[in-house]
């Protein structure tokens, strides 16, 4: 099913995102690992696509499987940065033939030796030519704290109203730790002309050391609330994992309080935390 009409026809949603394995040797295991997210049933699973695009076929390959095997509805991501045209095209009629109907347009980090190929600069190219390829239904990120290589967040929505006019059909935030910096961003968005559904990108932090990480990588802010609990529970994994799918359930109940209805959880591959935020929000995802 294409998401834009999920999304038309249920109130909320709840998604879980799998990344599959840069090489084949580890296949079997991510592979069980995104069956067992698979067999929760979520409203669509996404597959993540390694930016220099070495991992597309098991990309691709985990995609077709939880859609054949599991009638579980994928959102492929697909990025161009270090693509060709050629590439790309032939990447999308090897989905369109699998039956799978909805890509996740991303330019993709650049990477720091710089780039080989040089055939995409943003997303938004990328779009033009999947529509050019056929009839898929598309997404495309976007940053609640603004892309960290914006000048400033007017500039990156200004960006980001050229990429939804390109076709986007719905757009998933980056991850945040604070609601209220997705309110005002919902708000500034909105204010732009921007009228596509925004599903909200919720990560369940499971280790300490995985939100240093994450911090580096994305400037995303944490609140001091969350903090406490990094600091306090960070140096033990099943205390930091219980408080980390807690904090993400009570962003998520938020969230929904507050209209935000379509919820993406980062579950990097790891089911027990998709079963257990699923179930901690059985009743208010209904
Ligand atoms: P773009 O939309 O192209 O934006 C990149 C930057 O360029 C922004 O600063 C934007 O403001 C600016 N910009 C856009 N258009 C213009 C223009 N016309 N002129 C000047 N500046 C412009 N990475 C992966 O490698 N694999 C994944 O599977 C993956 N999945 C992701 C899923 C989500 C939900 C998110 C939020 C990110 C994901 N990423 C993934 C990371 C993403 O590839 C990086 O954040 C990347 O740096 C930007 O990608 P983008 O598609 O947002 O780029």
């Amino acid at each position: 099913m294409k998401l834009s009409e999920l999304f038309k026809q249920k109130k909320a949603t709840l998604s879980f995102e799998v990344f599959p394995p840069k090489s084949w040797d580890a296949y079997n295991n991510v592979k069980t690992a995104t069956e067992e997210i698979a067999r929760l049933s979520p409203d669509f699973m996404s597959v993540t696509y390694g930016a220099g695009g070495g991992a597309s076929a098991t990309s691709a390959s985990i995609a077709e499987n939880i859609l054949k095997n599991f009638g579980v509805t994928p959102l492929a991501h697909l990025t161009c940065v270090s693509s060709t045209k050629q590439a790309v095209r032939e990447y999308l009629a090897e989905l369109s033939k699998n039956g799978i109907e909805n890509i996740l347009a991303l330019r993709g980090d650049i990477p720091n030796e710089g780039l080989t190929v040089q055939e995409y600069r943003y997303a938004s190219e990328l779009i033009l030519d999947i529509k050019a390829a056929g009839n898929f239904c598309i997404g495309g990120a976007c940053y609640p704290e603004g892309h960290t290589e914006s000048k400033n967040q007017k500039e990156d929505i200004r960006f980001l109203k050229e990429k939804v006019d390109m076709g986007c059909d719905f757009l998933t935030t980056q991850m945040f730790f604070d609601n209220n910096i997705l309110y005002n961003f919902l708000y500034k968005i909105r204010e732009a002309g921007i009228n596509v559904p925004v599903v909200a990108g919720i990560m369940p932090v499971t280790n300490g050391k995985q939100i240093q990480r994450i911090v580096k990588l994305s400037g995303t802010y944490l609140p001091q609330r969350f903090k406490s609990i990094v600091d306090r529970f960070g140096d033990n994994p099943s205390a930091m994992k219980q408080a980390g799918i807690a904090y993400a359930t009570d962003q998520i109940i938020d969230l929904v309080a507050n209209g935000v209805e379509n919820v993406h959880v980062y579950t990097m591959n790891k089911p027990d935390v998709a079963a257990q935020i699923q179930a901690n929000l059985s009743e208010i995802l209904k």
